[in-house]
């Protein structure tokens, strides 16, 4: 057996070395730009047929050739049937191993994926390791940067050359005999079960010959396809980033519904060998119920799944990141360590001379603007111009709030010189020493409530403490 797949395997082979030898010598048509004159030859026309050509003949022919509704049930059975074969068996078992199947499901899924009309599973796992090792750059075959229509289905309508599609190892798809098999008979594979299976199904059934050639065929395709595409296009547009926002991949409950389940698309990007697109029980995923079944039945086995830890450790992280770019929207005051030293004589000699200047442990704010707006009145800030107000601040007079604390902040101007706490972090910090304090990810010091450095833990009783 191993030696009959080896040698199958080894067949498709010199046909892509042959192709790929060909390309060097002549520039590839997708290499050069699209004209008035060469557009004709950009296009791929027998994609255009089956993508565009058929399903438009499909819906004018359904225009005269009514819909009994035995054959409306079985075309979206059917559709559910072949979608599954893309999504449980190309997708999550072949191009991503996220489980394994028994021999009798494997069968099942490769002829109903084939019925889907997409491609053989050895050719789409293929493009799809791809595009999820390349993501988003010009190796990843269905690239959204390309634009919307281009992920959609524009790059099957327009010639692309091969040899620009990233390298992946499918060595794993070329030792399974049904992979090979179904690659080798491919177009027997899609013409029996995209067409004549479900024709056969509805004229057997019930004498609906045409009907079935029409719902349950052309147009089930159609939106099979449809509902495919929509994988590499609308999962990439539309909806949050809950694990990652570096690359293009979203989540999103529409795409959920249109595609049986593939919508959760950044988590899928993310952890691509879970067998499951959606991890909470209430969003839909109907291809991970799907194998669930499954496995209770015996067919699937070695479901992979990764630890929720590890998926609440980038759901944290990308958290993070989301609270550090609204931090840095706010204004937090001057950086400590940007601020210039003040002699106290000369804080006290600025104050006298008119500058509102309230030092409070250690840090100098100029309150001019804020005076007449002060809640406990102008007098009382006014008595804390040119002395230490540490004390009065923190409760000799009034304990002020964690918002007043971050006000103040934004009003500070220089640094006290000497003994202060704010001076010994600095000179700390240029020392290089141990600092307790947590930066965000620019860098920037991340003030914590109650951790402003105005605030001191016990109120001081004296006001001429410093
Ligand atoms: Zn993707
Ligand atoms: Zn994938």
């Amino acid at each position: 057996m191993a030696t009959t797949t080896a040698g199958m395997a080894a067949a498709t082979e010199p046909h892509r070395s042959s192709a790929a030898t060909k390309a060097t010598k002549k520039q590839h048509i997708a290499d050069e730009p699209l004209t008035r004159h060469n557009w004709y030859k950009h296009v791929n026309w027998l994609n255009i047929t089956l993508i565009v050509g058929v399903p438009i003949y499909g819906m004018f022919a359904a225009y005269w050739t009514p819909l009994q509704w035995k054959t409306a049930v079985w075309a979206l059975a059917y559709y559910f049937m072949t979608g599954l074969g893309i999504t449980g068996g190309y997708h999550r078992l072949w191009a991503h191993s996220a489980y394994s199947a028994r021999l009798p499901l494997k069968i099942f899924l490769a002829a109903v994926g084939a019925g889907a009309v997409q491609g053989s599973i050895r050719w789409w796992s293929r493009d799809h390791r791809a595009h999820h090792r390349y993501t988003d750059t010009d190796k990843d075959p269905y690239s959204v940067r390309k634009g919307l229509l281009y992920s959609h289905f524009g790059w099957m309508l327009l010639k692309q050359n091969p040899k620009r599609i990233g390298r992946t190892d499918i060595s794993d798809l070329n030792d399974d005999p049904v992979v090979v098999w179904q690659h080798r008979n491919y177009i027997k594979c899609v013409i029996f079960m995209g067409m004549i299976f479900p024709m056969l199904v509805t004229g057997l059934g019930w004498g609906d010959w045409w009907g079935g050639f029409i719902y349950a065929g052309i147009l089930r395709i159609f939106v099979v396809q449809q509902a495919t595409f929509c994988v590499n296009s609308l999962a990439h547009w539309l909806g949050d980033q809950p694990f990652d926002d570096r690359n293009s991949p979203r989540d999103h409950v529409v795409t959920a519904f249109v595609t049986l389940g593939e919508g959760y698309h950044n988590f899928h990007h993310e952890f691509p060998s879970d067998y499951r697109n959606a991890i909470s029980w209430h969003q839909y995923d109907p291809t991970k119920w799907s194998i669930w079944i499954w496995k209770q039945l015996g067919l699937a086995y070695d479901l992979k799944q990764f630890k929720s830890n590890e998926i609440e450790k980038g759901r944290l992280q990308q958290m993070q990141k989301k609270l550090d770019q609204k931090r840095q929207t706010l204004d937090w005051g001057v950086p400590l360590e940007q601020l210039p030293i003040i002699d106290w004589d000369e804080y006290v000699a600025r104050a006298k001379d008119g500058q509102a200047l309230i030092a409070v442990a250690g840090v100098v704010h100029d309150v001019t603007s804020f005076i007449k707006e002060h809640p406990g009145g102008k007098a009382l800030i006014s008595s804390g111009i040119g002395k230490d107000s540490t004390a009065i601040f923190n409760g000799g007079v009034y304990n002020h709030s964690n918002a007043a604390h971050n006000l103040l902040s934004t009003m500070r101007v220089g640094v006290l010189r000497g003994g202060s706490e704010v001076e010994i972090w600095k000179r700390a910090q240029r020392e290089n020493k141990d600092i307790s304090f947590v930066s965000d990810s620019s860098g920037k010091k991340i003030i914590r409530a109650g951790s402003q450095v105005t605030r001191i833990a016990e109120p001081v009783a004296s006001a001429d403490a410093a």
